[in-house]
């Protein structure tokens, strides 16, 4: 593998570190059940602490993903930590676009991460790491079958918890300006833009969510035997579900307009209280400004008639004579 190609001390220092923690991190987990005894763990590229962090996320991922669906990953996962000076195309084999984070390469249960050390990584390390471990754990539940990507997007987020906050105007924002995805149109996922790749991620977790809450986890083992054992997906999907494809693809379009119009987002979240929390603000401050506003017109209306009567009035005054003596009361007789 290309990163044996740059060996350095601290990474073997590493590495080794991290087998003999995985070896005592999977041991406690070989108790559960007996294949977990071939699940190892070697991490390359981290620092202690951060290989130590790798391997209990990574146990405590696999053994969700197991119990979950009776599936265990035979195999050592090994795990590598990519710096700056390597390059992450020619570790995972192939182009990687620029917004990725991480990489699970399936054939060789590798999962290559962009170093936290070298790059400003914005995704917690814990989601990334059992992302990616779904990732190659689809691969056990399905075989060497390659269903459409939201479904491998699906699983792994549903898995990595990875609904993120602004996911929901991302997909409403879509929905309303027409432009939501077809599912079969992520499957080109890895040539998309940010915005766009993000909209595809969002998709494929409602997809799979809600696959999961028409057909039941049940539903997806089967769907996963039927293809492991080689059978095809349209017919896989249909024993497992009772439903078509093609249909299953148009129900979730509906679900999407009718959970993501701006109605229906906006009167089903808090979103929609500060909406109107804002709306009252801003009509508020209009109606302070309008008072102002005359206030100040007032004002200057009076100061015209100031300036327009005061030559009147100053003609009805006595030469020599001020007003206020005019007002002033007799001078006192004794
Ligand atoms: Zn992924």
């Amino acid at each position: 593998m290309a990163a044996d190609g740059h060996p350095r001390m601290p990474w073997l220092a590493a590495a080794l570190v991290a087998f003999i923690l995985l070896m005592i991190g999977s041991r406690s987990a070989a108790l559960d059940h007996p294949f977990e005894s071939h699940f190892a763990i070697v991490v390359s590229g981290a620092d202690s602490a951060l290989a130590r962090q790798t391997v209990a996320v990574l146990t405590k991922s696999h053994q969700e993903m197991a119990s979950a669906s009776g599936v265990w990953l035979p195999d050592t996962v090994r795990v590598i930590f990519v710096g700056r000076t390597q390059s992450f195309d020619s570790i995972v084999g192939g182009h990687f676009p620029d917004w990725g984070v991480a990489c699970a390469v399936a054939d060789e249960n590798l999962i290559a991460v962009r170093s936290p050390r070298d790059y400003p990584i914005t995704q917690a390390i814990p989601e990334v790491l059992s992302h990616e471990l779904a990732h190659l754990h689809f691969e056990a539940v399905v075989g060497h079958h390659r269903p459409p990507r939201w479904m491998n997007e699906g699983y792994a987020q549903q898995f990595a918890h990875e609904w993120k906050y602004g996911d929901d105007w991302v997909v409403a924002r879509a929905v309303f300006m027409d432009q939501a995805l077809a599912l079969e149109d992520i499957d080109g996922v890895n040539s998309f833009r940010d915005a766009k790749a993000r909209l595809a991620y969002a998709e494929s977790y409602l997809a799979m969510g809600y696959f999961l809450k028409t057909y039941g986890w049940e539903g997806l083992m089967l769907l996963g035997r039927s293809l492991r054992e080689g059978g095809g997906w349209n017919d896989g999907f249909k024993a497992a579900t009772g439903a078509d494809y093609v249909t299953f693809q148009k129900e979730f379009a509906k679900h999407l307009r009718d959970n993501y119009s701006w109605a229906a987002f906006l009167g089903d979240t808090v979103l929609f209280w500060i909406l109107l929390v804002l709306i009252f603000i801003v009509l508020y401050l209009m109606k302070r400004r309008r008072s102002a506003l005359k206030l100040a017109d007032w004002d200057r209306q009076e100061k015209i008639e100031d300036v327009l009567y005061s030559p009147f009035e100053r003609a009805h005054e006595q030469p020599g004579e001020s007003p206020t003596q005019e007002d002033e009361p007799p001078p006192a007789t004794r």
